[in-house]
């Protein structure tokens, strides 16, 4: 063994228990008296996340302005376990080869959705790859979904990763492997912390939209955020 391939594996092993403890001290942050299906500001309990949601301007699939405001909103049940992903990423000063001082650290594309934004969609692709039918629901209707990418948190500056948000094609799959390499170890990094320390699910299709799997029996939801 080199002394390279030791390092690597010694700072990967203090990753592996970073994360634990940060894991470990996040259960004592219960859900108290909030139900997990509540929408709440994601700011309010994660305060240190970026937020930039693209149907808040025209830069997005319908180049259309589909939110009044750039105020995310998520099931608090969702939130509590994005916080964990959260806290692991800003003590993560290490990755890729790379140093972060500030560590890494989330930054949201979209959240929860109002349902009629989804009929709003729908009417522009009504493609089930891409766009969830609105007689159906997503999980984003149901505050249960969030599309997000790594930030180097000093920088705010995004981390590479295989495609644009909302990119309709193939590359934008989890298991597309035609990208550099440097580029499927940051796709790798999010997938691993958002299921194994979130607890959320992937969706095949797009690398930035991860799902916390109990939204399945939430309601969907109108609620227009101002
Ligand atoms: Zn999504």
């Amino acid at each position: 063994m080199t002394d390279k391939s030791i390092f690597r594996l010694f700072t990967k092993s203090c990753s592996i228990i970073l994360l634990l403890s940060v894991f470990i001290n996040s259960c004592s942050f219960t859900l108290g008296q909030t139900p997990a299906n509540k929408l709440v500001k994601v700011k309010e309990i994660i305060p240190d996340i970026e937020i930039e949601l693209k149907y808040a301007t025209a830069e997005n699939f319908t180049k259309q302005i589909l939110y009044p405001t750039n105020t995310c909103f998520l099931a608090f049940g969702a939130l509590v376990n994005l916080k964990l992903v959260q806290d692991s990423l800003r003590n993560l000063q290490f990755h890729n080869g790379m140093n972060y001082a500030g560590g890494l650290g989330l930054k949201i594309w979209d959240g929860y959705r109002p349902r009629s934004v989804q009929y709003r969609m729908w009417d522009i692709v009504p493609d089930p790859r891409y766009v969830a039918d609105p007689n159906i629901g997503s999980s984003h209707n149901r505050g249960g979904a969030v599309d997000l990418t790594i930030i180097d948190f000093s920088t705010k500056k995004e981390l590479d990763m295989p495609t644009v948000f909302d990119f309709f094609g193939v590359e934008a799959q989890h298991e597309y492997m035609e990208h550099p390499l440097h580029v499927i170890v940051n796709r790798e990094l999010l997938k691993n912390l958002m299921t194994n320390v979130g607890g959320f699910s992937i969706y095949a299709e797009e690398w930035w939209h991860y799902k916390y799997p109990p939204s399945d029996n939430f309601p969907l939801l109108d609620f227009q955020p101002k």
